[in-house]
Order: structure tokens, then C-alpha cells, then sequence
């Protein structure tokens, strides 16, 4: 296997078409999934050798990685690959799993073995560190851990800003287990549940009992707070393995998420009977992925209502359904005002959108500079988006990872969303933020950085506006720090 694998990386490798490059990774992944099989290191076999805390260190690495097999055990991630903004990513930071991307030397260092230390927070690897700098960090881990239980008092607080502005801070769940995280956070409910990991996570495709029982788990964990489930988000940086597709030039751009539901609307369906079924007497919200036209909407609705009436008025149907859509792509931010009338609430991926608005892959490390959430022009269209909606009166809430970072969170709190989906660790510190500020101040002071022509751009503005608003955590994925690479002697100890 492993000599099948290392001739299809040669060909592949230096192969021209940067698709044909990238499938290498899933080709690599399943062969070291198979290795492992092989090897015996299946299932049961490898906790036992992982030690607590182990980090990954790899040239770049798949979802699978992670959620598969053993991946939450990992402390810590270092890629010599890889972008901050990538799926990857978005999954460790849900995990609080420090990762670093783009350290191509950390990971020709690292030998199986070595201590490692993995600062996502500056930007640092630290190979086989010395004692001074081992016992620094031990301190600095620390401070963290109680700066985090300070957040603890906030529990039972509302995010209330001090002009008396209510806004839902919510969790983004990506596996069961984060779904119940929620309702001890004090959060507002689960704001984006990401179904497609369940998937992506199993080695067959999981049956509609075993969806079912997922889901009504969550909502058992969410405590009668509400949950959002996000239909199946599948392809482009998610395919899943066994589901047979086609080659694209651009498959962010391709055949993905719910067109892959309306292509294999058994396996929406399916989804769609399980939600249902786990309902069982409760609310039930669905959300639909990457709706870029209201006519998609409307035909996944009829989906779920038609799955609905076979349901009929059985003990276990909901009682209420609640529909709403992802507005990833800025067309759908003109859709007909009928299409605001109907829908139940818009939920931006502000992920997705960003990269769409910006035409800069979301997973490309290259283009990331222009990945700017704060960036004048981006927060003007979101300033249109909510103003369409506070008109029809539709919730609007934004669930894209930006909004775990205070200073972005209080610009969308003032622009006039009215509830934020975050990552577990990032509600503490929105809920600070929100509850130390004046929304109506910011939003007169934003309103002003996006009028004028000025070069301090809105986060400057909004940093001098918000003052002393606390820093949020520390972020879970990192860049090399500048200058990159401090490489002392191999076999001594090295900082990256
Ligand atoms: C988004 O695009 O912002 C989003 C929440 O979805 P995902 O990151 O899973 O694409
Ligand atoms: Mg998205």
C-alpha cells in the first residue's frame, strides 16, 4: 500500500492541474487509513499509543484526521500546509485545539517523539524546548485556564449591551458532544449545528435510527434552548468518501451542499425524516445550506413538508417546524422581499460569504490577507443585509467563525444582527464585550467609519470607540510568526 501510495504521489504530485494535486490528499488520506487498518492500529488499538496531548505534526491533514479514529485526542496541530480559514481549521478551533498552518520546516524537523510546544496564539512551534521555555509556557497555560473560568461568572448573564440591546450569543456545534457544551457556556442555544461531520466521521454512511438518535440527543443537550440544524453541507473542502463525483475546476464554487441534496434527494430526505422523528413533540429548526436563490429554498422546504406530511400527526412530529436559510452567497442578500416574508430566519456563513464577496478561496493561505471581515465594503453589505431584514422582521443571526473575535462581534451586534453563532470558548468573552458596550454609540460611530472616505478603516475606528473592550481568546489556529523560521541545529532545540 504504502509503494502504491508513494508512486501516485509522484505522478500526482508535480502534476500541473492543482485539482489533480489536491485529490492526492484524499488518496494519501485513505491510504494511511488503510495502512493503519493494516497495521492494526485500528479502533481499539491506538489510544494506547497516543500519549495525553499528543500533537500532530503532518504536511496537511484532512477532516478525517480529526474527527476519525483518535483526532480529539490531539492537544495540538502543525501543518506545513494549509489555511486558517479552511474547514481544518474551523473544526480545531470548535475543538480549542491550537493549530498552526503553514510551517513547512516544523514539520521536516519533528520526529516521532519529540516534546513540542504549539502557540497558536503567536504564531510558534517550539521543537524539543528547553526547560526555561517549558516552564514558561506551564505558567502561561495557567493564566489561561483561570482568564477562561473568569468567563464562568457570566453564565447566567444575558448578553445585554448597557443601552439595553438583547443579542442571542449561540454555539456553533460541530459533533454531539459540542452541543452539549452549550447550555453550561450559558449560551442562547446551538446557532449552526454542522450535520455533515457526523457523516464524515463514520466509515459507513450512518442510517436514518442513528441520525435520529444524534439529533434528538442535541436537543436533549441544548436544555429547551432552540438548535439549528444545518442540512447536509457536503463537497467542496467536505467531500465524503464513497459518494462518487465528478472532477471540478473549483469545487467551492461546484457541486455542493444542498444541490448535492437536490441531485441525491434520498439522502436529503433521509436527513430530513430523522430530524423530524428526533423532534419528537419538540421545536424543530432547519436550516439549508449555501441557498443562493430563493427558488432553492422553496424546494427544500417542500421537501421537508412533504416529509412532514408522511409523518403526519404521529406522537413523535414536531410541534412546530421553523425553516431558514444560510446566506453564503450575496445573491441571495437580493432576493424578492417575498422570499424575506417566508422564510423563518437567515443565517449568514459569514465563512462562505466572505470568500464569495472578496473572490478569495476561503482555503487558499495565499489570498487570506484579503479575507478581511472588518474590510469597509464587506461590512456595508452586511449593514444592507440587516436592514432588509429588520424591515420583514426575520432574525438574523451571523454563525461565520469571525464573529468569535470581540471587536467583529460588538460591529455585527451594532450593524443590527441580533444573534451571533461562536465557536464553545468565544461565548465568554462576546458576552463581555456585548455587556460592556453602548450598541447605539458603536453603530453611530461604525455608521460614520463606513460613510466617510477616511484610511483608518472600521476596526481601527472601532477599536478607539471601544476602548478597553476585552481581548477575546486566544485564537486556535495560527500563522508562523515573522521571521518564520528560526531553525537552530538540528537535534537542538528550535522555535518556529
Ligand atoms: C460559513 O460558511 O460561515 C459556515 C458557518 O459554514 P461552514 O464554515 O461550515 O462552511
Ligand atoms: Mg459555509
Amino acid at each position: 500500500v504504502d509503494g502504491v501510495r508513494g508512486e501516485v504521489r509522484m505522478r500526482l504530485e508535480s502534476a500541473e492541474d492543482e485539482y489533480l494535486r489536491e485529490r492526492f490528499r484524499d488518496f494519501d488520506d485513505l491510504a494511511a487509513r488503510l495502512l493503519r487498518a493494516l497495521l492494526r492500529y485500528d479502533d481499539g488499538d491506538a489510544p494506547t499509543e497516543l500519549p495525553a496531548d499528543a500533537v500532530l505534526v503532518a504536511l496537511d491533514a484532512g477532516l478525517a484526521a480529526l474527527i476519525g479514529d483518535h483526532g480529539s485526542a490531539y492537544g495540538a496541530v502543525v501543518l506545513g500546509e494549509g489555511s486558517v480559514n479552511s474547514h481544518v481549521a474551523v473544526l480545531a478551533r470548535g475543538l480549542d485545539m491550537p493549530m498552526i498552518v503553514q510551517s513547512p520546516a516544523a514539520v521536516r524537523a519533528a520526529e516521532n517523539g519529540d516534546r513540542i510546544i504549539v502557540d497558536a496564539d503567536r504564531g510558534r512551534v517550539f521543537l524539543r524546548p528547553t526547560t526555561e521555555v517549558l516552564a514558561g509556557y506551564r505558567d502561561k497555560a495557567k493564566l489561561r485556564e483561570e482568564a477562561l473560568s473568569g468567563y464562568r461568572s457570566l453564565r447566567r448573564k444575558l448578553a445585554v449591551s448597557r443601552d439595553g440591546m438583547r443579542i442571542r450569543v449561540m454555539v456553533n456545534a460541530n459533533l454531539a458532544a459540542d452541543a452539549a457544551l452549550a447550555d453550561g457556556l450559558g449560551a442562547d442555544g446551538i446557532g449552526l449545528y454542522r450535520t455533515e461531520f457526523q457523516f464524515l466521521a463514520s466509515r459507513t454512511l450512518p442510517r436514518r435510527g442513528q441520525l435520529a438518535e444524534t439529533y434528538a440527543g442535541v436537543l436533549d443537550g441544548a436544555g429547551g434552548n432552540p438548535v439549528h440544524f444545518r442540512t447536509l453541507d457536503l463537497g467542496s473542502d467536505k467531500p465524503l468518501p464513497g459518494l462518487r463525483r465528478e472532477a471540478e475546476a473549483n469545487p467551492a464554487l461546484g457541486h455542493r451542499a444542498l444541490r448535492i441534496g437536490f441531485e441525491r434527494p434520498w439522502l436529503l430526505k433521509m436527513q430530513l425524516q430523522a430530524l423530524l422523528r428526533a423532534a419528537n413533540g419538540r421545536e424543530l429548526r432547519v436550516m439549508f445550506p449555501l441557498v443562493a436563490d430563493a427558488a432553492e429554498f422553496y424546494m427544500a422546504r417542500r421537501m421537508l413538508e412533504g416529509e412532514s406530511a408522511r409523518l403526519g400527526s404521529s406522537a413523535v412530529a414536531p410541534s412546530a417546524i421553523l425553516v431558514g436559510a444560510m446566506l453564503e452567497t450575496p445573491s441571495l442578500a437580493f432576493a424578492p422581499d417575498s422570499f424575506l416574508r417566508d422564510v423563518d430566519f437567515l443565517s449568514v456563513g459569514g465563512n462562505d460569504l466572505l470568500q464569495f464577496f472578496f473572490a478569495a478561496d476561503r482555503g487558499n493561505q495565499r489570498v487570506a490577507d484579503r479575507y478581511e471581515p472588518m474590510h469597509a465594503a464587506y461590512l456595508r453589505f452586511l449593514h444592507g443585509i440587516a436592514t432588509r431584514c429588520r424591515e420583514h422582521g426575520v432574525p438574523l443571526s451571523f454563525c461565520g467563525d469571525a464573529a468569535a473575535d470581540p471587536v467583529v462581534a460588538v460591529a455585527l451586534a451594532a450593524l443590527g444582527f441580533d444573534g451571533l453563532s461562536l465557536r464553545p470558548t468565544a461565548v465568554g468573552p462576546v458576552k463581555r464585550a456585548i455587556r460592556s458596550v453602548d450598541l447605539k454609540a458603536v453603530a453611530h460611530a461604525l455608521q460614520k467609519a463606513l460613510a466617510s472616505d477616511d484610511d483608518m478603516g472600521p476596526r481601527a475606528r472601532m477599536e478607539v470607540v471601544l476602548g478597553d473592550v476585552p481581548a477575546g481568546e486566544a485564537p486556535a489556529v495560527g500563522l508562523p510568526d515573522e521571521p518564520q523560521l528560526r531553525h537552530e541545529a538540528a537535534g537542538e532545540a528550535g522555535s518556529f
